[in-house]
C-alpha cells in the first residue's frame, strides 16, 4: 500500500503522467533513490545512458581503478543483510569488484525492471499548468512525472582537454572516465597519460609495467598516499562486521568526512617537532585519506598544514631517486587536503623505473598534439597511445548538460551560469519537484559518497511521504533560503585552506567556470543535522502547495 497518493494513475494526469517519478541515472544514488520509491508504493523510472548499473564504477574501468575509501565502508548500509552477506576481497576493491557489487544490489533488490539502460534524459521541462515535469529521452519518448530526482553523478562528465591537433592524432586516444570495456594491452607501446590527479595516479603504476615507454605530462603535482592495499582475510571482514553499528552511525553522525576513523584531539602545532613526525609516520604506514585527520587543523591553519604537506614533500624526496624528478613531483602551489588527496600504490616510486619519463607542462601546456606525438616545451614525444586522465566537468556538468527548464522556461544551466545556486544541494529556487542527489551545496564529493548518497535519497523520500501525508503536491526552495544556504556555503568554505587551491571543487579546471567553492565544508553529522531540523520544522525554506488549483485552472 503507498503512503503516498500515486498520481500516475489520475485521469487528470492520465495523457502526460506515466510516472510518480522518473530517476536520472543508475549509479549507487538512481538505484537506492529506486529502491526507496519503490518501498513507498511510487512508480518509478530510471534512466540511465550508460549499457548497465554502477555508474562511475560503469565508466571508470581504467587500469588501477579502486576506491580510495575503504571497502567495508564504501558500501551501502541500507540493508543489513546485503551488509552481511557481501563479502570485499580487498582493503581497496578494484573497479571490476564495485561494480559486481552494483550489479548484484541491482537483482537483489530487483531493480533493473524499472531502470530504462542505454537512454539518456536529454530535456526536462515544468509544465506549470500541470504542475508536473515532462521528460524527453533520447529514444524519443516524452513521459511525464511528479516528480524528477538528479541522480546524475558529481563526477560523471568527462572532460576532453582543448589541446590543439587532438582530433589528429594516429593512434588511441582514451579517458580515464570512458574507458573501453575490452582489455587495452599497452605491451611494446609508447603512451602518453596527460594528467596527475587521482585517476592518473591510480593507473601510471599499472601502465608503466606495461608499455614500452611512458611520459607522464604533468601540470600541477598532487599529494598521495600510499593506499597499502591488500587482500581482506575472513577474520577481518567479520570482526569490521561486529563493529559496524557503529561505524555506520559515527560514519553518519560524527565524522566530517563520513568515514568512521578516530578523530585528532589536537592540533599539528601542539606537538613538538618528533612527535609530530612520529604521527605523520604512523598516518603515513596506515595509508589512505585519513592522513589528513593526523591533526584537527590541517585545513584551517596554513601553518599547521605545512609541516603534513612537508611531511609529504620530504617522503617524495625519500621515494624518488632522480632529484629533479622529486622536485617535480612535490606539490609546492596549494595546501595539503585542499585538492582532493590521492590514494595510490606505488605512485612516486614508478617515476624511478627506466621507462618512465616526466614532461613538466606547467608553464606552457601541451603545445600541440601531432599524428604521432605530443609536443611540450618545444619537443616532440613520439607515442602510440594517449591517455586523458583530465577529469570531469565536476558537480554542475551533468545537471547542466541536460536542457532543464523550470518556472517561465528558465533553465538551469542559465541560473547557473555564474556558480550552483541551491537550497542545501537538494533543490534550486524556481524548480519545483526537482530534487538533486549529492547536488552542489551539499558535502557530496568531500565525502565517502555513499554515506551522503544515503542520506539525500532517505531525506527526499521522506519529504515525498511528508507531502503525501498532508495532500501537497508541490516543493520547492524558497529563494531566501537558497540565498542564505549560498551564503553559508561560502562563508564556510572561506574559513578553510580550501579556496587557496585551484581545483574541481572550485571549477578551475574547466576554462570559463565560475570559481566558486561547490560543496559544502560543514561535515556530514553537521549538514545531516541542518537537514533533519529543516524537516522537523516542516521543511523549513521550502514552499509546499497543492498544486489541484492548478489542475482547476488547466481543465477551464
Ligand atoms: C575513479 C573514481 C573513483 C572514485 N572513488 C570514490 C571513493 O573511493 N569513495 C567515494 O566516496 N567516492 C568515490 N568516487 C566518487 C563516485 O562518483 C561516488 O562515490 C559514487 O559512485 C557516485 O554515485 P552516483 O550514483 O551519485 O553517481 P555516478 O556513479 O556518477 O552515476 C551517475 C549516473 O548517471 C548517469 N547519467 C548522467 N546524466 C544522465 C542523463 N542525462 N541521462 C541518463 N543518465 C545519466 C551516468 O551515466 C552515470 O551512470 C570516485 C569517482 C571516480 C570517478
Amino acid at each position: 500500500m503507498s503512503a503516498l497518493p500515486s498520481t500516475s494513475g489520475k485521469d487528470h494526469f492520465a495523457e502526460a503522467a506515466c510516472y510518480d517519478v522518473v530517476v536520472v541515472g543508475a549509479g549507487f544514488a538512481g538505484m537506492y533513490m529506486l529502491h526507496r520509491l519503490r518501498g513507498l508504493g511510487l512508480k518509478v523510472r530510471v534512466y540511465e545512458q550508460g549499457g548497465d548499473v554502477g555508474g562511475t564504477w560503469y565508466w571508470n574501468r581504467y587500469p588501477g581503478a579502486r576506491c580510495d575509501v575503504e571497502s567495508m565502508q564504501y558500501s551501502y548500509s541500507f540493508s543489513e543483510e546485503l551488509q552481511r552477506e557481501w563479502d570485499w576481497s580487498e582493503r581497496y576493491a578494484p573497479q571490476a569488484e564495485i561494480l559486481n557489487y552494483a550489479r548484484h544490489v541491482a537483482e537483489r533488490f530487483d531493480l533493473r525492471k524499472d531502470i530504462q539502460l542505454n537512454t539518456s534524459v536529454d530535456c526536462a521541462g515544468f509544465d506549470e499548468s500541470a504542475g508536473e515535469w515532462q521528460a524527453t529521452t533520447s529514444d524519443g519518448k516524452t513521459v511525464g512525472a511528479k516528480f524528477v530526482v538528479l541522480a546524475t553523478g558529481c563526477l560523471s562528465n568527462a572532460r576532453l582537454p582543448d589541446i590543439r591537433g587532438l582530433s589528429d592524432f594516429a593512434g588511441k586516444v582514451y579517458h580515464t572516465g570512458h574507458w573501453p570495456h575490452e582489455a587495452v594491452d599497452f605491451t611494446g607501446q609508447r603512451v602518453a597519460v596527460v594528467g596527475t590527479g587521482s585517476s592518473a595516479i591510480q593507473s601510471i603504476p599499472v601502465i608503466a609495467r606495461q608499455a614500452r615507454h611512458l611520459y607522464v605530462f604533468q601540470r600541477t603535482p598532487n599529494f598521495s598516499i600510499p593506499a597499502h592495499n591488500a587482500a581482506l582475510t575472513a577474520e577481518e571482514r567479520e570482526a569490521f562486521r561486529r563493529i559496524y553499528p557503529e561505524v555506520r552511525r559515527f560514519a553518519r553522525e560524527e565524522a566530517r568526512n563520513g568515514i568512521y576513523a578516530e578523530l585528532p584531539d589536537r592540533g599539528a602545532l601542539d606537538d613538538g617537532d618528533n612527535a609530530r613526525r612520529a604521527r605523520y609516520e604512523q598516518r603515513w604506514a596506515r595509508g589512505g585519506l585519513t592522513f589528513m585527520l593526523a591533526y584537527n587543523n590541517l585545513i584551517l591553519d596554513q601553518a599547521a598544514n605545512d609541516t603534513a604537506a612537508d611531511f609529504v614533500r620530504a617522503k617524495i624526496a625519500e621515494i624518488v631517486k632522480d632529484p629533479q624528478t622529486a622536485k617535480l613531483l612535490q606539490p609546492d602551489n596549494h595546501p595539503i587536503g585542499s585538492k582532493r588527496i590521492c590514494v595510490d600504490t606505488d605512485y612516486y616510486a614508478t617515476f624511478n623505473r627506466s621507462n618512465v619519463t616526466l614532461v613538466d607542462i606547467r608553464t606552457n601546456g601541451i603545445e600541440e598534439i601531432l599524428p604521432n606525438a605530443l609536443r611540450a616545451g618545444g619537443k616532440d614525444y613520439e607515442i602510440d597511445a594517449l591517455v586523458l586522465a583530465t577529469g570531469f566537468d565536476a558537480m554542475t556538468g551533468s545537471v547542466a548538460r541536460i536542457d532543464i527548464r523550470g518556472r517561465g522556461g528558465r533553465t538551469l544551466k542559465g541560473k547557473w551560469a555564474e556558480g550552483p545556486k541551491t537550497y542545501l544541494g537538494l533543490m534550486s529556487a524556481g524548480f519545483p519537484n526537482l530534487f538533486i542527489v549529492t547536488g552542489p551545496g551539499s558535502p557530496s564529493v568531500l565525502s565517502n559518497m555513499i554515506v551522503s548518497i544515503e542520506q539525500h535519497v532517505d531525506w527526499i523520500a521522506d519529504c515525498m511521504v511528508w507531502m503525501g501525508q498532508r495532500g501537497l503536491d508541490l516543493v520547492e526552495a524558497t529563494k531566501g533560503a537558497e540565498e542564505g544556504w549560498v551564503a553559508h556555503v561560502n562563508e564556510v568554505a572561506h574559513m578553510t585552506l580550501y579556496p587557496q587551491a585551484n581545483s574541481w571543487y572550485m571549477g578551475a579546471n574547466i576554462p570559463g567556470k565560475p570559481r566558486i567553492f561547490m560543496p559544502y565544508i560543514g561535515g556530514v553529522g553537521v549538514y545531516r543535522r541542518i537537514c533533519d531540523d529543516v524537516a522537523a520544522k516542516g521543511y523549513d525554506g521550502f514552499a509546499m502547495t497543492a498544486a489541484e488549483p492548478l489542475r482547476e485552472a488547466a481543465r477551464s
